[in-house]
């Protein structure tokens, strides 16, 4: 499976603003955002003013960053939410948001999506019961979301544990820290998704 392997700092930095992705590092002062507030490369600390176009394809560019997701994927997203009725721009983001590695981060039972990905993919989860070791798995209303039992001992889920208190978890879902699980109740609401993307930009850029 395609990922992104540049540095994840960088990422951050291409957008001039926190995206969250290293857990814990990004609420200390060695984020690379607070280091260096600027672009990485030679260019980067000159005036950058973006076309229209640039607009909209730097929001699609940042979403993508921020859920881990890969180019043809998240045109499937957008295909899939503009398919839906509904506010297009809105049902992306909750489609995003129901991917089984997001659901991991939302609940606190892992500190970033990029560790929630690969413990996903590890086979430490189940959903409803049942193993799911795929990162894109689509949740629901009433799935039951837990580490599998015989994962629940491994040390990195007590570290998971010790860094809970920097990040809270949506009204949407009813989490028990203690048995590491988490229900989703719903899909969260726009107002309620707090990643920092202007998704109408997105709708223009795959509309054009
Ligand atoms: Fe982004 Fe986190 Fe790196 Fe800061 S520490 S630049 S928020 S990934």
């Amino acid at each position: 499976m395609g990922r992104h392997t540049e540095a994840v700092c960088r990422l951050c930095r291409r957008e001039r603003e926190k995206l969250y992705l290293k857990g814990d590092r990004c609420f200390s002062d060695k984020c690379g955002i607070v280091r260096h507030a600027y672009p990485p490369g030679e260019h980067g600390q000159g005036r950058q003013k973006f076309s229209e176009y640039g607009q909209q394809l730097r929001e699609k560019q940042k979403a993508r960053r921020i859920y881990g997701v890969m180019e043809r994927q998240f045109r499937r997203y957008f295909k899939e939410s503009d398919r839906r009725k509904g506010v297009t721009g809105e049902i992306l983001l909750q489609l995003l948001e129901s991917r089984l590695d997001n659901m991991v981060f939302r609940m606190g039972l892992a500190r970033s999506r990029s560790e929630a990905r690969q413990l996903v993919n590890h086979g430490h989860f189940e959903v409803n019961g049942r193993k799911v070791d795929i990162a894109s798995y689509l949740t629901k209303a009433g799935d039951l979301v837990a580490v599998r039992e015989k994962s629940k001992g491994k040390p990195v889920f007590k570290l998971i544990a010790e860094a809970r208190e920097q990040q809270g978890t949506g009204e949407w879902l009813d989490v028990n820290h203690e048995k590491l699980e988490g229900r989703v109740i719903r899909l969260p609401l726009r107002e309620e998704i707090d990643v920092p993307v202007s998704e109408h930009l997105i709708v223009e850029l795959y509309s054009r």
